[in-house]
Protein backbone atom coordinates (compact mmCIF):
# COMPACT_ATOMS: atom_id res chain seq x y z
CA UNK A 1 0.00 0.00 0.00
CA UNK A 2 1.45 3.28 -0.83
CA UNK A 3 1.92 6.05 1.66
CA UNK A 4 0.68 8.89 0.25
CA UNK A 5 -2.16 9.07 -2.90
CA UNK A 6 -2.14 11.76 -5.19
CA UNK A 7 -4.99 12.70 -7.39
CA UNK A 8 -4.01 13.91 -11.02
CA UNK A 9 -5.92 15.22 -13.57
CA UNK A 10 -6.06 13.60 -17.53
CA UNK A 11 -2.87 15.00 -18.10
CA UNK A 12 -0.30 17.76 -16.52
CA UNK A 13 2.66 19.46 -16.89
CA UNK A 14 5.81 18.41 -16.25
CA UNK A 15 6.21 21.56 -13.90
CA UNK A 16 3.22 20.98 -12.30
CA UNK A 17 3.89 16.82 -11.55
CA UNK A 18 7.30 17.95 -9.82
CA UNK A 19 5.63 20.47 -7.78
CA UNK A 20 2.47 17.79 -7.03
CA UNK A 21 4.98 15.65 -6.13
CA UNK A 22 7.39 17.39 -4.14
CA UNK A 23 10.51 16.78 -6.38
CA UNK A 24 13.19 18.41 -8.08
CA UNK A 25 11.73 19.14 -11.37
CA UNK A 26 15.27 18.48 -12.56
CA UNK A 27 14.95 14.85 -11.09
CA UNK A 28 11.58 14.29 -13.38
CA UNK A 29 13.25 15.55 -16.53
CA UNK A 30 15.85 13.33 -15.91
CA UNK A 31 13.68 10.17 -15.62
CA UNK A 32 11.93 11.13 -18.81
CA UNK A 33 15.32 11.16 -20.44
CA UNK A 34 16.31 8.56 -19.37
CA UNK A 35 13.29 6.74 -21.46
CA UNK A 36 14.28 8.65 -24.23
CA UNK A 37 11.64 11.67 -23.94
CA UNK A 38 13.37 15.15 -24.17
CA UNK A 39 10.44 16.85 -22.07
CA UNK A 40 10.71 20.80 -21.40
CA UNK A 41 8.69 21.73 -18.01
CA UNK A 42 5.79 23.13 -19.41
CA UNK A 43 5.03 19.94 -22.05
CA UNK A 44 2.11 18.24 -20.69
CA UNK A 45 2.66 14.21 -20.05
CA UNK A 46 -0.61 12.31 -19.12
CA UNK A 47 -1.48 10.39 -16.62
CA UNK A 48 -0.29 6.64 -17.78
CA UNK A 49 3.31 8.65 -18.49
CA UNK A 50 3.02 9.84 -14.93
CA UNK A 51 1.89 6.70 -13.17
CA UNK A 52 5.13 4.72 -14.99
CA UNK A 53 7.56 7.53 -13.79
CA UNK A 54 6.67 7.61 -10.11
CA UNK A 55 6.64 4.01 -10.56
CA UNK A 56 10.31 4.43 -12.56
CA UNK A 57 11.67 6.66 -9.85
CA UNK A 58 10.00 4.21 -6.95
CA UNK A 59 7.95 6.76 -5.00
CA UNK A 60 5.85 5.61 -2.39
CA UNK A 61 2.72 7.39 -4.12
CA UNK A 62 0.20 6.12 -6.12
CA UNK A 63 -1.45 8.09 -8.60
CA UNK A 64 -5.81 8.44 -8.57
CA UNK A 65 -7.05 10.07 -11.95
CA UNK A 66 -9.30 12.47 -11.15
CA UNK A 67 -12.61 12.44 -11.99
CA UNK A 68 -12.61 14.25 -15.14
CA UNK A 69 -15.77 16.36 -16.76
CA UNK A 70 -15.72 14.46 -19.89
CA UNK A 71 -19.12 15.17 -21.89
CA UNK A 72 -19.39 11.86 -23.44
CA UNK A 73 -19.48 9.78 -20.06
CA UNK A 74 -22.46 8.92 -19.35
CA UNK A 75 -23.93 10.51 -16.04
CA UNK A 76 -26.96 9.60 -14.29
CA UNK A 77 -29.43 12.64 -12.65
CA UNK A 78 -31.06 11.52 -9.68
CA UNK A 79 -35.22 12.09 -10.64
CA UNK A 80 -36.59 14.80 -8.65
CA UNK A 81 -39.72 15.02 -6.94
CA UNK A 82 -41.56 15.72 -9.95
CA UNK A 83 -40.21 12.44 -12.07
CA UNK A 84 -42.85 10.44 -13.41
CA UNK A 85 -42.45 6.38 -13.82
CA UNK A 86 -40.07 5.05 -17.03
CA UNK A 87 -40.24 1.54 -18.51
CA UNK A 88 -37.48 -0.22 -17.73
CA UNK A 89 -34.24 -0.77 -19.91
CA UNK A 90 -33.43 -4.45 -20.15
CA UNK A 91 -30.21 -6.08 -21.73
CA UNK A 92 -30.77 -9.38 -22.82
CA UNK A 93 -27.38 -11.62 -22.80
CA UNK A 94 -26.20 -15.07 -22.44
CA UNK A 95 -23.73 -17.31 -24.10
CA UNK A 96 -23.98 -17.38 -28.05
CA UNK A 97 -26.76 -19.89 -29.02
CA UNK A 98 -28.55 -20.04 -26.28
CA UNK A 99 -31.03 -18.23 -27.68
CA UNK A 100 -31.17 -14.80 -26.90
CA UNK A 101 -32.13 -13.85 -30.88
CA UNK A 102 -34.73 -16.11 -30.65
CA UNK A 103 -36.07 -15.07 -27.47
CA UNK A 104 -35.97 -10.97 -28.70
CA UNK A 105 -38.16 -12.46 -31.93
CA UNK A 106 -40.67 -13.97 -29.65
CA UNK A 107 -41.25 -11.24 -27.50
CA UNK A 108 -41.14 -8.69 -30.40
CA UNK A 109 -43.04 -11.07 -32.97
CA UNK A 110 -40.46 -11.08 -35.70
CA UNK A 111 -37.55 -12.74 -37.23
CA UNK A 112 -34.08 -11.44 -37.28
CA UNK A 113 -32.03 -14.85 -36.64
CA UNK A 114 -31.92 -15.25 -40.35
CA UNK A 115 -30.60 -12.10 -41.11
CA UNK A 116 -27.33 -12.43 -39.04
CA UNK A 117 -23.43 -12.73 -40.87
CA UNK A 118 -22.53 -15.89 -39.25
CA UNK A 119 -25.81 -15.59 -36.71
CA UNK A 120 -23.34 -12.40 -35.07
CA UNK A 121 -24.20 -8.80 -35.57
CA UNK A 122 -22.26 -6.08 -34.65
CA UNK A 123 -24.27 -3.22 -33.24
CA UNK A 124 -26.51 -2.59 -29.96
CA UNK A 125 -30.09 -2.13 -31.12
CA UNK A 126 -32.60 -0.99 -28.84
CA UNK A 127 -36.35 -2.44 -29.44
CA UNK A 128 -39.47 -1.51 -26.90
CA UNK A 129 -42.29 -4.20 -26.12
CA UNK A 130 -45.71 -3.64 -24.40
CA UNK A 131 -47.05 -5.91 -21.86
CA UNK A 132 -50.04 -5.35 -20.39
CA UNK A 133 -50.01 -2.14 -21.59
CA UNK A 134 -46.50 -1.49 -20.04
CA UNK A 135 -43.53 -0.87 -22.26
CA UNK A 136 -40.46 -2.44 -22.08
CA UNK A 137 -37.09 -1.16 -23.35
CA UNK A 138 -34.78 -4.17 -24.91
CA UNK A 139 -31.52 -3.90 -25.56
CA UNK A 140 -30.15 -6.45 -27.79
CA UNK A 141 -25.75 -6.85 -27.26
CA UNK A 142 -25.66 -10.08 -30.28
CA UNK A 143 -21.74 -9.85 -30.50
CA UNK A 144 -18.98 -9.98 -28.25
CA UNK A 145 -18.34 -6.35 -29.47
CA UNK A 146 -21.67 -4.91 -28.72
CA UNK A 147 -21.33 -6.42 -25.36
CA UNK A 148 -18.17 -5.18 -25.05
CA UNK A 149 -19.62 -1.53 -25.80
CA UNK A 150 -22.50 -1.94 -23.84
CA UNK A 151 -20.16 -2.72 -20.55
CA UNK A 152 -17.86 0.23 -21.48
CA UNK A 153 -20.83 3.10 -22.22
CA UNK A 154 -24.27 1.70 -21.49
CA UNK A 155 -23.62 0.12 -17.76
CA UNK A 156 -25.47 3.00 -15.99
CA UNK A 157 -28.62 2.43 -18.43
CA UNK A 158 -29.42 -1.00 -17.85
CA UNK A 159 -32.14 -1.81 -14.68
CA UNK A 160 -32.55 -5.57 -15.40
CA UNK A 161 -30.26 -8.13 -17.50
CA UNK A 162 -32.33 -11.05 -18.68
CA UNK A 163 -29.52 -13.42 -18.66
CA UNK A 164 -30.03 -16.59 -21.29
CA UNK A 165 -29.17 -19.65 -20.16
CA UNK A 166 -30.12 -22.78 -22.66
CA UNK A 167 -31.36 -25.97 -20.26
CA UNK A 168 -29.53 -28.19 -22.40
CA UNK A 169 -26.02 -26.61 -22.21
CA UNK A 170 -25.58 -24.94 -19.24
CA UNK A 171 -23.72 -22.10 -17.96
CA UNK A 172 -20.99 -21.20 -20.16
CA UNK A 173 -18.22 -18.04 -20.37
CA UNK A 174 -20.27 -15.72 -21.59
CA UNK A 175 -23.14 -16.75 -19.04
CA UNK A 176 -20.59 -15.59 -16.51
CA UNK A 177 -19.57 -12.54 -18.39
CA UNK A 178 -23.07 -11.49 -18.64
CA UNK A 179 -23.33 -12.45 -14.92
CA UNK A 180 -20.49 -10.23 -14.03
CA UNK A 181 -21.63 -7.53 -16.29
CA UNK A 182 -25.56 -7.48 -14.24
CA UNK A 183 -23.14 -6.97 -11.27
CA UNK A 184 -20.75 -4.26 -12.21
CA UNK A 185 -23.59 -2.36 -13.75
CA UNK A 186 -25.81 -2.93 -10.57
CA UNK A 187 -28.96 -4.35 -12.75
CA UNK A 188 -31.32 -6.51 -11.42
CA UNK A 189 -30.58 -10.37 -12.48
CA UNK A 190 -33.46 -12.44 -14.28
CA UNK A 191 -32.59 -15.49 -15.60
CA UNK A 192 -34.68 -17.02 -18.41
CA UNK A 193 -33.37 -20.82 -18.68
CA UNK A 194 -34.62 -21.19 -22.30
CA UNK A 195 -35.08 -24.57 -24.87
CA UNK A 196 -37.06 -26.57 -22.01
CA UNK A 197 -39.03 -27.59 -24.70
CA UNK A 198 -35.87 -29.86 -25.92
CA UNK A 199 -35.55 -33.27 -24.38
CA UNK A 200 -32.34 -33.20 -23.18
CA UNK A 201 -33.34 -29.99 -20.88
CA UNK A 202 -32.05 -29.77 -17.56
CA UNK A 203 -33.56 -26.44 -15.72
CA UNK A 204 -32.77 -28.15 -12.59
CA UNK A 205 -28.92 -28.74 -13.70
CA UNK A 206 -28.34 -24.94 -14.71
CA UNK A 207 -30.38 -24.00 -11.44
CA UNK A 208 -27.66 -25.83 -9.31
CA UNK A 209 -24.90 -24.41 -11.29
CA UNK A 210 -25.95 -21.17 -11.10
CA UNK A 211 -26.77 -21.56 -6.97
CA UNK A 212 -23.50 -23.33 -6.34
CA UNK A 213 -20.90 -21.43 -8.67
CA UNK A 214 -22.20 -17.84 -8.88
CA UNK A 215 -24.60 -17.23 -5.61
CA UNK A 216 -27.64 -16.87 -7.82
CA UNK A 217 -30.47 -18.50 -5.86
CA UNK A 218 -33.18 -19.54 -7.59
CA UNK A 219 -36.88 -18.31 -5.22
CA UNK A 220 -38.10 -21.57 -5.55
CA UNK A 221 -35.24 -22.71 -3.34
CA UNK A 222 -35.69 -19.79 -1.08
CA UNK A 223 -33.60 -17.47 -2.94
CA UNK A 224 -33.81 -14.20 -4.40
CA UNK A 225 -32.95 -14.97 -8.17
CA UNK A 226 -36.13 -14.75 -10.04
CA UNK A 227 -35.48 -17.75 -13.16
CA UNK A 228 -38.14 -18.59 -15.37
CA UNK A 229 -37.95 -21.80 -17.49
CA UNK A 230 -38.65 -20.59 -21.28
CA UNK A 231 -38.99 -21.91 -24.52
CA UNK A 232 -37.81 -19.41 -27.21
CA UNK A 233 -39.52 -21.97 -29.84
CA UNK A 234 -42.68 -22.35 -28.58
CA UNK A 235 -43.31 -19.42 -26.13
CA UNK A 236 -44.24 -20.93 -23.45
CA UNK A 237 -43.32 -18.99 -20.56
CA UNK A 238 -42.30 -15.99 -22.54
CA UNK A 239 -45.23 -13.60 -21.29
CA UNK A 240 -44.34 -15.00 -17.82
CA UNK A 241 -40.83 -14.00 -17.96
CA UNK A 242 -42.24 -10.11 -19.28
CA UNK A 243 -44.16 -10.21 -16.28
CA UNK A 244 -41.67 -10.63 -13.98
CA UNK A 245 -39.22 -8.76 -15.07
CA UNK A 246 -42.01 -5.73 -14.92
CA UNK A 247 -42.20 -6.94 -11.07
CA UNK A 248 -38.35 -7.09 -10.61
CA UNK A 249 -38.13 -3.70 -12.22
CA UNK A 250 -41.44 -2.06 -9.81
CA UNK A 251 -39.05 -3.03 -6.66
CA UNK A 252 -36.62 -0.37 -8.47
CA UNK A 253 -39.37 2.37 -8.52
CA UNK A 254 -37.90 3.35 -11.92
CA UNK A 255 -38.22 6.93 -12.46
CA UNK A 256 -37.11 10.49 -14.61
CA UNK A 257 -38.49 14.02 -15.30
CA UNK A 258 -39.97 14.85 -18.29
CA UNK A 259 -40.24 18.56 -17.66
CA UNK A 260 -36.31 19.11 -18.67
CA UNK A 261 -34.36 18.97 -21.65
CA UNK A 262 -33.82 15.84 -23.06
CA UNK A 263 -30.42 13.84 -22.66
CA UNK A 264 -29.78 10.45 -22.90
CA UNK A 265 -27.40 8.25 -25.04
CA UNK A 266 -25.74 7.83 -28.82
CA UNK A 267 -26.18 3.78 -29.07
CA UNK A 268 -25.40 3.53 -32.93
CA UNK A 269 -24.74 6.21 -35.70
CA UNK A 270 -24.19 5.42 -39.43
CA UNK A 271 -24.54 7.55 -42.49
CA UNK A 272 -27.21 6.76 -45.53
CA UNK A 273 -27.10 8.25 -48.70
CA UNK A 274 -30.03 10.81 -48.91
CA UNK A 275 -30.80 10.67 -45.45
CA UNK A 276 -26.91 11.15 -43.69
CA UNK A 277 -26.56 10.75 -40.58
CA UNK A 278 -29.20 8.42 -39.10
CA UNK A 279 -28.47 8.20 -35.15
CA UNK A 280 -30.43 5.84 -33.07
CA UNK A 281 -30.66 7.52 -29.35
CA UNK A 282 -31.95 6.15 -26.10
CA UNK A 283 -33.61 8.72 -24.25
CA UNK A 284 -33.18 8.65 -20.62
CA UNK A 285 -35.08 12.05 -19.28
CA UNK A 286 -37.15 14.95 -21.01
CA UNK A 287 -39.32 14.96 -23.94
CA UNK A 288 -37.07 14.33 -27.01
CA UNK A 289 -39.36 15.90 -29.95
CA UNK A 290 -38.80 17.07 -33.70
CA UNK A 291 -37.94 20.06 -34.13
CA UNK A 292 -35.40 19.69 -31.03
CA UNK A 293 -32.20 20.87 -31.01
CA UNK A 294 -29.42 18.42 -30.20
CA UNK A 295 -25.87 18.55 -29.33
CA UNK A 296 -23.54 14.58 -28.73
CA UNK A 297 -20.21 16.10 -28.48
CA UNK A 298 -19.34 17.89 -30.86
CA UNK A 299 -22.04 17.10 -33.07
CA UNK A 300 -24.91 18.95 -33.24
CA UNK A 301 -27.96 19.25 -35.20
CA UNK A 302 -31.89 19.85 -35.46
CA UNK A 303 -33.96 16.68 -35.69
CA UNK A 304 -36.05 16.42 -38.55
CA UNK A 305 -37.33 12.95 -38.68
CA UNK A 306 -37.63 10.97 -35.05
CA UNK A 307 -38.72 7.42 -35.23
CA UNK A 308 -39.52 4.44 -33.36
CA UNK A 309 -37.60 1.25 -33.13
CA UNK A 310 -39.87 -0.51 -35.68
CA UNK A 311 -39.86 2.79 -38.40
CA UNK A 312 -43.06 4.41 -37.13
CA UNK A 313 -42.47 8.21 -36.66
CA UNK A 314 -43.09 9.50 -33.40
CA UNK A 315 -44.09 12.72 -32.16
CA UNK A 316 -42.59 13.02 -29.08
CA UNK A 317 -40.24 10.45 -26.85
CA UNK A 318 -40.11 10.48 -23.06
CA UNK A 319 -37.24 8.36 -20.95
CA UNK A 320 -36.85 4.96 -21.76
CA UNK A 321 -38.03 5.34 -25.22
CA UNK A 322 -35.19 4.45 -28.25
CA UNK A 323 -35.71 6.52 -31.18
CA UNK A 324 -33.80 6.70 -34.60
CA UNK A 325 -33.26 10.34 -35.55
CA UNK A 326 -31.91 12.60 -38.73
CA UNK A 327 -31.01 16.27 -39.06
CA UNK A 328 -27.04 15.85 -37.51
CA UNK A 329 -24.80 17.76 -39.44
CA UNK A 330 -22.16 15.17 -38.75
CA UNK A 331 -22.07 11.69 -37.22
CA UNK A 332 -22.02 11.58 -33.70
CA UNK A 333 -20.04 9.32 -31.90
CA UNK A 334 -21.33 5.44 -29.84
CA UNK A 335 -21.12 6.22 -26.49
CA UNK A 336 -21.54 10.76 -26.34
CA UNK A 337 -24.38 11.52 -24.46
CA UNK A 338 -26.86 13.48 -26.02
CA UNK A 339 -28.55 16.57 -24.61
CA UNK A 340 -31.42 19.06 -25.96
CA UNK A 341 -30.45 22.86 -25.87
CA UNK A 342 -32.68 25.60 -27.08
CA UNK A 343 -31.79 26.93 -30.50
CA UNK A 344 -29.41 26.22 -32.64
CA UNK A 345 -27.23 29.02 -31.76
CA UNK A 346 -26.50 27.10 -28.75
CA UNK A 347 -26.28 23.88 -30.74
CA UNK A 348 -23.47 25.09 -32.52
CA UNK A 349 -21.67 26.63 -29.63
CA UNK A 350 -21.98 23.75 -27.51
CA UNK A 351 -20.62 21.26 -30.04
CA UNK A 352 -17.85 23.90 -30.91
CA UNK A 353 -16.91 24.00 -27.13
CA UNK A 354 -16.16 20.16 -27.21
CA UNK A 355 -14.80 20.51 -30.44
CA UNK A 356 -12.54 22.87 -29.08
CA UNK A 357 -11.87 20.76 -25.84
CA UNK A 358 -11.19 17.41 -28.27
CA UNK A 359 -8.32 19.68 -29.94
CA UNK A 360 -6.92 21.23 -27.04
CA UNK A 361 -6.58 17.70 -25.32
CA UNK A 362 -5.10 16.01 -28.50
CA UNK A 363 -2.49 19.40 -28.73
CA UNK A 364 -1.44 19.53 -25.25
CA UNK A 365 -0.92 15.92 -24.51
CA UNK A 366 2.70 15.89 -25.49
CA UNK A 367 3.56 13.06 -24.33
CA UNK A 368 1.44 10.48 -23.78
CA UNK A 369 2.20 6.74 -22.62
CA UNK A 370 2.14 5.45 -26.11
CA UNK A 371 4.83 7.48 -26.71
CA UNK A 372 6.78 6.32 -23.70
CA UNK A 373 5.91 2.93 -23.78
CA UNK A 374 7.68 2.87 -26.88
CA UNK A 375 11.05 4.18 -25.76
CA UNK A 376 11.01 1.98 -23.08
CA UNK A 377 10.48 -1.11 -25.35
CA UNK A 378 13.89 -0.42 -26.82
CA UNK A 379 14.99 -1.10 -23.35
CA UNK A 380 12.81 -3.76 -21.99
CA UNK A 381 12.32 -6.00 -25.08
CA UNK A 382 8.38 -5.15 -25.46
CA UNK A 383 7.30 -4.89 -28.25
CA UNK A 384 4.58 -2.49 -30.56
CA UNK A 385 1.60 -4.34 -32.15
CA UNK A 386 0.57 -1.47 -34.39
CA UNK A 387 -3.34 -1.15 -36.23
CA UNK A 388 -5.40 0.83 -38.35
CA UNK A 389 -9.25 0.20 -37.89
CA UNK A 390 -11.70 0.36 -40.07
CA UNK A 391 -15.52 -0.25 -40.02
CA UNK A 392 -18.64 0.27 -41.27
CA UNK A 393 -20.70 2.28 -38.77
CA UNK A 394 -19.59 4.50 -36.01
CA UNK A 395 -20.94 1.71 -33.79
CA UNK A 396 -18.71 -1.34 -35.05
CA UNK A 397 -15.68 0.91 -35.14
CA UNK A 398 -16.09 2.01 -31.08
CA UNK A 399 -16.79 -1.44 -30.34
CA UNK A 400 -13.60 -3.36 -32.35
CA UNK A 401 -11.47 -0.88 -30.86
CA UNK A 402 -12.51 -1.44 -27.49
CA UNK A 403 -12.44 -5.09 -27.92
CA UNK A 404 -8.81 -5.09 -29.63
CA UNK A 405 -8.13 -3.22 -26.31
CA UNK A 406 -9.02 -5.94 -24.12
CA UNK A 407 -7.04 -8.47 -25.28
CA UNK A 408 -4.23 -9.15 -22.20
CA UNK A 409 -0.30 -9.16 -23.04
CA UNK A 410 1.15 -8.87 -19.64
CA UNK A 411 2.76 -5.59 -21.05
CA UNK A 412 4.72 -7.13 -23.51
CA UNK A 413 2.92 -6.47 -26.56
CA UNK A 414 1.59 -3.38 -26.85
CA UNK A 415 -1.34 -3.02 -28.90
CA UNK A 416 -1.77 0.94 -30.37
CA UNK A 417 -5.05 1.79 -32.34
CA UNK A 418 -2.92 4.61 -34.60
CA UNK A 419 -5.86 5.31 -36.87
CA UNK A 420 -9.33 4.27 -36.71
CA UNK A 421 -12.65 5.21 -38.62
CA UNK A 422 -15.53 4.80 -40.63
CA UNK A 423 -15.43 3.54 -43.82
CA UNK A 424 -13.64 2.05 -46.77
CA UNK A 425 -9.86 1.34 -46.69
CA UNK A 426 -8.49 4.26 -48.50
CA UNK A 427 -5.30 5.63 -49.50
CA UNK A 428 -4.65 7.95 -46.86
CA UNK A 429 -5.04 4.57 -44.54
CA UNK A 430 -2.02 3.09 -46.18
CA UNK A 431 -0.23 6.36 -46.44
CA UNK A 432 -0.73 6.25 -42.24
CA UNK A 433 0.56 2.65 -42.34
CA UNK A 434 3.59 3.17 -44.57
CA UNK A 435 5.12 5.66 -41.57
CA UNK A 436 5.86 2.13 -39.37
CA UNK A 437 4.70 -1.36 -38.79
CA UNK A 438 1.63 -1.18 -38.98
CA UNK A 439 -1.45 -3.53 -40.08
CA UNK A 440 -4.87 -2.37 -41.14
CA UNK A 441 -7.87 -3.95 -39.81
CA UNK A 442 -11.19 -2.99 -41.84
CA UNK A 443 -14.75 -4.83 -40.32
CA UNK A 444 -17.29 -4.71 -42.68
CA UNK A 445 -15.46 -2.85 -45.27
CA UNK A 446 -14.45 -3.10 -48.84
CA UNK A 447 -10.65 -2.31 -50.12
CA UNK A 448 -11.03 -0.76 -53.46
CA UNK A 449 -8.73 -2.15 -56.06
CA UNK A 450 -6.49 1.34 -56.42
CA UNK A 451 -6.18 1.26 -53.01
CA UNK A 452 -5.23 -2.60 -53.28
CA UNK A 453 -2.61 -1.82 -55.79
CA UNK A 454 -1.05 1.11 -53.05
CA UNK A 455 -1.30 -1.04 -50.34
CA UNK A 456 0.90 -4.11 -51.94
CA UNK A 457 3.56 -1.14 -53.38
CA UNK A 458 4.16 -0.23 -50.15
CA UNK A 459 3.79 -3.83 -48.63
CA UNK A 460 1.21 -2.99 -46.10
CA UNK A 461 -1.09 -5.70 -45.12
CA UNK A 462 -4.82 -5.34 -44.75
CA UNK A 463 -7.10 -7.93 -43.02
CA UNK A 464 -10.54 -7.85 -43.53
CA UNK A 465 -13.22 -9.28 -41.83
CA UNK A 466 -17.46 -9.62 -41.34
CA UNK A 467 -17.26 -11.55 -37.90
CA UNK A 468 -15.35 -9.49 -35.03
CA UNK A 469 -14.42 -12.83 -33.22
CA UNK A 470 -12.64 -13.70 -36.32
CA UNK A 471 -10.90 -10.14 -36.33
CA UNK A 472 -9.98 -10.28 -32.53
CA UNK A 473 -8.55 -13.51 -33.26
CA UNK A 474 -6.54 -13.11 -35.57
CA UNK A 475 -5.04 -9.66 -33.46
CA UNK A 476 -4.65 -12.38 -30.75
CA UNK A 477 -2.29 -14.70 -32.78
CA UNK A 478 -0.29 -12.06 -34.18
CA UNK A 479 0.32 -10.61 -30.82
CA UNK A 480 1.20 -14.06 -29.43
CA UNK A 481 3.77 -14.06 -32.57
CA UNK A 482 5.49 -11.71 -31.05
CA UNK A 483 5.71 -12.36 -27.49
CA UNK A 484 8.91 -14.36 -26.46
CA UNK A 485 8.44 -17.89 -26.15
CA UNK A 486 8.55 -19.76 -22.92
CA UNK A 487 11.24 -22.03 -21.45
CA UNK A 488 9.31 -24.55 -19.78
CA UNK A 489 11.45 -27.10 -17.50
CA UNK A 490 10.33 -30.34 -16.60
CA UNK A 491 11.33 -32.37 -13.29
CA UNK A 492 11.88 -36.33 -14.53
CA UNK A 493 14.51 -37.41 -11.95
CA UNK A 494 16.61 -37.02 -9.22
CA UNK A 495 19.69 -39.24 -8.17
CA UNK A 496 22.01 -39.33 -5.27
CA UNK A 497 25.66 -39.78 -6.22
CA UNK A 498 27.61 -42.69 -4.46
CA UNK A 499 31.16 -42.36 -6.32
CA UNK A 500 32.87 -40.48 -8.83
CA UNK A 501 34.84 -42.66 -10.98
CA UNK A 502 36.50 -40.13 -13.45
CA UNK A 503 36.93 -36.20 -14.60
CA UNK A 504 37.77 -34.78 -17.10
CA UNK A 505 36.93 -31.29 -18.74
CA UNK A 506 34.57 -32.62 -20.66
CA UNK A 507 32.99 -35.50 -18.99
CA UNK A 508 32.62 -36.93 -15.43
CA UNK A 509 31.65 -40.83 -14.80
CA UNK A 510 30.08 -41.36 -11.68
CA UNK A 511 27.89 -44.02 -10.21
CA UNK A 512 24.66 -43.79 -7.92
CA UNK A 513 21.05 -44.79 -6.94
CA UNK A 514 18.00 -43.19 -9.01
CA UNK A 515 15.97 -41.66 -5.69
CA UNK A 516 12.94 -40.63 -7.97
CA UNK A 517 11.38 -40.79 -11.01
CA UNK A 518 13.26 -42.23 -14.45
CA UNK A 519 16.63 -41.29 -15.96
CA UNK A 520 16.66 -41.07 -20.08
CA UNK A 521 19.75 -40.33 -22.12
CA UNK A 522 19.68 -36.70 -23.35
CA UNK A 523 18.40 -35.53 -20.25
CA UNK A 524 19.90 -32.51 -18.74
CA UNK A 525 21.17 -32.62 -15.11
CA UNK A 526 21.35 -29.77 -12.54
CA UNK A 527 24.12 -30.87 -9.86
CA UNK A 528 23.48 -30.05 -6.52
CA UNK A 529 26.20 -30.13 -3.69
CA UNK A 530 23.94 -29.35 -0.66
CA UNK A 531 21.39 -26.67 -1.50
CA UNK A 532 23.89 -25.20 -3.96
CA UNK A 533 24.03 -25.78 -7.70
CA UNK A 534 27.27 -26.10 -8.75
CA UNK A 535 26.79 -26.64 -12.49
CA UNK A 536 24.79 -28.08 -15.08
CA UNK A 537 25.37 -31.12 -17.21
CA UNK A 538 23.72 -33.40 -19.98
CA UNK A 539 23.49 -37.30 -19.76
CA UNK A 540 25.91 -38.71 -22.37
CA UNK A 541 25.53 -42.11 -21.28
CA UNK A 542 23.77 -44.17 -19.28
CA UNK A 543 24.83 -47.99 -17.47
CA UNK A 544 22.99 -49.94 -15.49
CA UNK A 545 24.83 -53.84 -14.52
CA UNK A 546 27.61 -52.46 -16.82
CA UNK A 547 25.97 -52.89 -19.73
CA UNK A 548 24.53 -49.85 -21.57
CA UNK A 549 20.71 -48.70 -20.62
CA UNK A 550 17.89 -46.76 -22.60
CA UNK A 551 16.38 -45.80 -19.15
CA UNK A 552 17.00 -46.28 -14.87
CA UNK A 553 13.95 -46.36 -13.08
CA UNK A 554 13.71 -45.44 -9.01
CA UNK A 555 15.65 -47.63 -6.71
CA UNK A 556 18.40 -48.47 -9.70
CA UNK A 557 21.59 -48.20 -8.75
CA UNK A 558 23.31 -47.51 -12.39
CA UNK A 559 26.30 -45.68 -13.73
CA UNK A 560 26.53 -42.15 -16.24
CA UNK A 561 28.72 -40.51 -18.47
CA UNK A 562 27.84 -36.54 -17.95
CA UNK A 563 28.98 -33.90 -20.51
CA UNK A 564 30.22 -31.21 -18.95
CA UNK A 565 31.15 -27.21 -20.07
CA UNK A 566 34.08 -26.94 -16.98
CA UNK A 567 35.80 -28.98 -14.36
CA UNK A 568 34.58 -29.20 -11.27
CA UNK A 569 34.53 -31.38 -8.15
CA UNK A 570 31.45 -34.18 -7.93
CA UNK A 571 31.25 -35.83 -4.60
CA UNK A 572 30.19 -38.91 -2.76
CA UNK A 573 26.73 -37.60 -1.40
CA UNK A 574 25.38 -34.78 -4.12
CA UNK A 575 22.64 -34.83 -5.58
CA UNK A 576 21.69 -34.44 -9.35
CA UNK A 577 18.43 -33.42 -10.46
CA UNK A 578 17.13 -34.20 -14.44
CA UNK A 579 15.35 -32.45 -15.74
CA UNK A 580 13.90 -31.58 -20.04
CA UNK A 581 13.79 -27.68 -21.36
CA UNK A 582 11.71 -27.01 -24.05
CA UNK A 583 11.17 -23.17 -25.54
CA UNK A 584 6.87 -23.35 -26.00
CA UNK A 585 5.03 -20.41 -27.23
CA UNK A 586 3.00 -18.41 -25.56
CA UNK A 587 -0.49 -17.50 -25.70
CA UNK A 588 -2.53 -14.48 -24.82
CA UNK A 589 -5.20 -15.14 -22.29
P1 LIG B 1 -28.18 -16.62 -29.81
O1 LIG B 1 -26.84 -16.90 -30.39
O2 LIG B 1 -28.15 -16.67 -28.31
O3 LIG B 1 -28.84 -15.39 -30.34
O4 LIG B 1 -29.08 -17.90 -30.20
P2 LIG B 1 -30.16 -18.05 -31.36
O5 LIG B 1 -31.41 -17.34 -31.00
O6 LIG B 1 -29.53 -17.74 -32.65
O7 LIG B 1 -30.46 -19.60 -31.21
C1 LIG B 1 -29.49 -20.59 -31.44
C2 LIG B 1 -30.15 -21.86 -31.91
O8 LIG B 1 -30.98 -22.39 -30.89
C3 LIG B 1 -31.05 -21.64 -33.12
O9 LIG B 1 -30.92 -22.76 -33.96
C4 LIG B 1 -32.45 -21.60 -32.51
O10 LIG B 1 -33.43 -22.07 -33.42
C5 LIG B 1 -32.31 -22.56 -31.34
N1 LIG B 1 -33.22 -22.21 -30.24
C6 LIG B 1 -33.34 -21.03 -29.64
N2 LIG B 1 -34.26 -21.08 -28.65
C7 LIG B 1 -34.76 -22.34 -28.66
C8 LIG B 1 -35.74 -23.02 -27.87
O11 LIG B 1 -36.38 -22.49 -26.96
N3 LIG B 1 -35.94 -24.33 -28.16
C9 LIG B 1 -35.27 -24.98 -29.13
N4 LIG B 1 -35.53 -26.24 -29.35
N5 LIG B 1 -34.33 -24.36 -29.89
C10 LIG B 1 -34.09 -23.06 -29.66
Amino acid sequence: MAEKIVQLADSITVGELATTLNLPVTTLIGELFKNGIAATINQRIDFETATIIVEELGLDVELEKKAAVNHSEHHLHAPSANAVARPPIVAVMGHVDHGKTSLLDTILGTKTVAGEAGGITQHISAYQTIRNGRPITLLDTPGHEAFAALRQHGAALTDVVIIVVAADDGVKPQTVEAIRFARSANAKIVVAINKIDKEAANPQMVKAQLASEHNLNPEEWGGDTVMVEVSAKTGQNVDKLLDMVLLVADLEELKADIDVPAEGLVIEAHMETGRGPVVSLLVEQGLLKPTSFLVAGSSYGKVRTMQDYSGKPLKEAGPSTPVTVTGFKDLPQFGDNFTVVKNEREARAAANEARLEEERNAATTNVTSADLLKMMKQQHESHDFNVIVKADVQGSLTSVVDSLHLIETDGEVTLHVVGSGVGNISENDIRLAAGGDTIIYGFNVELPQAVKRMASREKIEVRLFRVIYELLDDARHSMEEMLAPKVVESEVGTLTVKGVFRTTKEQIIAGGEVTSGKITNGLLVRVKHGDEQIAEAEVSNLQRNRQEAKEVFEGDMCGLSLKIDHKFVLSEGDKLEFFTRETVKRTLA
